[in-house]
C-alpha cells in the first residue's frame, strides 16, 4: 500500500524540524540540509498543496508594489526572478507582460513609461527593456481587446512559473542531504518547549500513526495557518499577526482569449488581475476578499467568478465568455502580516516577517513566492549559529540536483509508461490519486496534461495503481 506512513520508521531525533512544507519551508529545509543539519520537513497536507499550489505562478518583482514605495522588496524579487529564470529554466521561463492604458485609467501613458524604467532599474537592468506601444500597436498585438478610450500599453518583462513543481524540486534537493526526511499528511499535534530542546507530536493523517520526536530548533512555516495553529496548540505565547487575503483563479478554455502574451489589467477598484496563457489554458485571477473560512483546500466564491468574468468580457467585449468556459478553479490565502490597524490587502507589505516566541522556536510569515530563497535566510542564519556553522548565503545557488519524473512545461504532452507511473509514485513521495494527478504529473486544474490517446484510458491503464492511493 503506498499509502503506509513512513512516520514509524524515521528518527526520534533532529538538530530542526520545520512544519509546513510550502515553498517558504520547503526553502529553508534546503538551505539548512546544504548547511549539513539533519533536517525533518512535515506537512499536514501533501508538500505544496495549500497557498503554494494556488499562486497566480509568477516570478515577479511586483510591479504594483512600486505604487506602495516597496522599492527594496521589488529590487530584491527582481533579482531572484532573474536568477530563477537562469539557474532553472525548466521551472519558469521570462515573458512579455502587456498592461493596456485607458484614457480613463489611474495612470497615463507616461507615467506607466516612468514605473517600467523604474522597475527595470530595480533589477540592474537584467530584465528584457520595456517597451511602450501606442493605440494601433497595442490592438494589433492584443487581438480582441476593447477599442474604446485606449492610449496604448506598457510591455515589461516578468517570469512565469510551475509552482508545484518548484516547491517539490526544492524539496527534493534538500532530501539529497543525509539524515534529511520529508513528509507529507504528517501534522504536528503539539508543541512542548523545555528549554533547548522542542518535544513535537506528530501524526499521520492518513493511518493514524502518531510518534513523539525531539529537535533542537524547530520552524513554523505554516503560512496563512499560523495563526489558527498557535490558537490550538494554546501553549506559545502569540497573538494573531495575519491579515488573510483570498485570491482565486480560473483556467479557461484557451480558444476564448486569443492572447499570447500575459496581460494584467488594473481595475478602477486599484484590484489587479493577471490573464496569463499558459500551454493549455489561460489562467484568470486574482481578487483580493477577506475569508473566514477553513483556509485548508479554499474554494473560490461564485461572487468572485462574477467579478473576474465580468472584467474579461469587459475587456474582450467580444470573447462572450461564460462560466460554461471555465475548466476549473482554485483559492488561496496570502499570508500577509498585519500593519499597525491598516486593513487595506492591496497595500499591505508582502515582506515577511519572522518571530521567536521562544529563542528556538522560529515563526516566518508573509513575503512571495518568488523571494522563497532569501526569505529563510535570517532563520537559516540564526539556527547555523546555534550549531556554530558559519553561514554560507550563496549554498541555496547552486543548481537543484533532482528533477520531477514529468517536468513542468515542455513534456506535457508525452505519453506516460507504466514504467514512469510507477516510478513517480515510488520516488516522488505520492500517497493519494490526488497527489498524482495534479501536483507530480502536473494536472493542477488546467485539465491541461494532454493524455494520450485519453484521461479515459489512463484511468482504466493505470486502475490497479491507482486503487493503491487514497
Ligand atoms: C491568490 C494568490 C496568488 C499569489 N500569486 C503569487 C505570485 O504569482 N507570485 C509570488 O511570488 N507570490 C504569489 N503569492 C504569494 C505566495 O503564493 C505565498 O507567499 C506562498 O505560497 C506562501 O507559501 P507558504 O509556504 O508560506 O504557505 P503554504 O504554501 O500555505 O504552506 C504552509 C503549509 O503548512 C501546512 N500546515 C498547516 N498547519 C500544519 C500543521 N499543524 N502541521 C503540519 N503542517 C501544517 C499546510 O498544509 C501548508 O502546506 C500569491 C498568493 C495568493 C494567495
Amino acid at each position: 500500500m503506498k499509502s503506509e506512513s513512513r512516520l514509524p520508521q524515521i528518527n526520534d531525533h533532529y538538530d530542526v524540524v520545520i512544519v509546513g512544507a510550502g515553498i517558504t519551508g520547503a526553502g529553508i529545509f534546503r538551505d539548512l540540509a546544504l548547511h549539513g543539519l539533519k533536517v525533518l520537513i512535515i506537512d499536514k497536507k501533501d508538500f505544496s498543496s495549500q497557498t503554494s499550489q494556488s499562486s497566480s505562478k509568477m516570478l515577479h518583482g511586483g510591479i504594483r508594489y512600486l505604487e506602495n514605495f516597496d522599492f527594496a522588496l521589488v529590487w530584491e524579487a527582481l533579482h531572484e526572478k532573474n536568477f530563477w529564470i537562469k539557474r532553472a529554466p525548466h521551472l519558469c521561463y521570462e515573458d512579455s507582460f502587456y498592461l493596456p492604458i485607458f484614457k480613463n485609467s489611474a495612470r497615463p501613458l507616461w507615467m506607466v513609461k516612468i514605473g517600467l524604467w523604474l522597475y527595470d532599474f530595480l533589477s540592474s537592468f537584467k530584465n528584457s527593456p520595456h517597451r511602450i506601444l501606442d493605440r494601433e500597436q497595442t490592438l494589433n498585438q492584443i487581438p480582441g481587446l476593447k477599442s474604446k478610450g485606449l492610449s496604448g500599453a506598457g510591455v515589461y518583462y516578468d517570469a512565469v512559473m510551475d509552482d508545484v513543481k518548484i516547491t517539490l524540486e526544492v524539496l527534493y534537493d534538500g532530501l539529497q542531504e543525509k539524515g534529511c526526511e520529508a513528509l507529507n499528511y504528517v501534522s504536528m499535534t503539539s508543541f512542548d518547549n523545555n528549554g533547548d530542546t522542542n518535544t513535537l507530536s506528530l501524526r499521520d493523517e492518513i493511518t493514524g500513526n502518531t510518534k513523539t520526536v525531539t529537535c533542537r530548533e524547530t520552524v513554523f512555516a505554516t503560512g496563512p495557518f499560523t495563526d489558527r495553529l498557535m490558537a490550538e496548540l494554546g501553549s506559545i505565547p502569540w497573538t494573531p499577526k495575519l491579515l488573510p487575503s483570498k485570491g482565486s483563479h480560473l483556467w479557461l478554455k484557451k480558444e476564448k482569449i486569443g492572447i499570447n502574451h500575459p496581460m494584467v489589467l488594473n481595475d478602477k477598484d486599484g484590484r489587479v488581475i493577471f490573464v496569463i496563457p499558459h500551454e493549455e489554458a489561460t489562467l484568470v485571477g486574482t481578487t483580493e476578499v477577506s475569508s473566514d473560512s477553513d483556509f485548508f483546500d479554499m474554494k473560490i466564491s461564485d461572487g468572485e467568478i462574477d467579478y473576474l468574468l465580468k472584467h474579461l468580457n469587459d475587456y474582450f467585449p467580444s470573447a462572450n465568455i461564460s462560466k460554461d468556459d471555465i475548466i476549473s478553479s482554485f483559492a488561496g490565502i496570502r499570508p500577509l502580516v498585519m500593519e499597525g490597524d491598516s486593513s487595506d490587502k492591496g497595500k499591505t507589505s508582502r515582506v515577511h516577517k519572522t518571530f521567536q516566541p521562544y529563542h528556538n522556536l522560529h515563526v516566518i510569515l508573509g513575503g512571495k513566492y518568488t523571494t522563497f530563497r532569501v526569505m529563510g535566510q535570517d532563520i537559516s542564519r540564526s539556527i547555523c549559529s546555534t550549531f556554530k556553522i558559519s553561514y554560507n548565503s550563496s549554498l541555496s545557488m547552486s543548481a537543484l540536483r533532482k528533477r520531477s519524473i514529468v517536468s513542468a512545461f515542455q513534456e506535457r504532452r508525452r505519453v506516460l509508461s507504466r514504467e514512469r507511473v510507477e516510478r513517480i509514485i515510488k520516488e516522488e513521495y505520492v500517497r493519494t490519486k490526488d497527489d498524482l494527478m495534479t501536483r507530480r504529473l502536473g494536472l493542477q486544474n488546467t485539465g491541461g496534461w494532454k493524455f494520450e490517446p485519453s484521461l479515459d484510458q489512463f484511468l482504466s491503464d493505470y486502475k490497479d495503481l491507482l486503487e493503491e492511493l487514497q
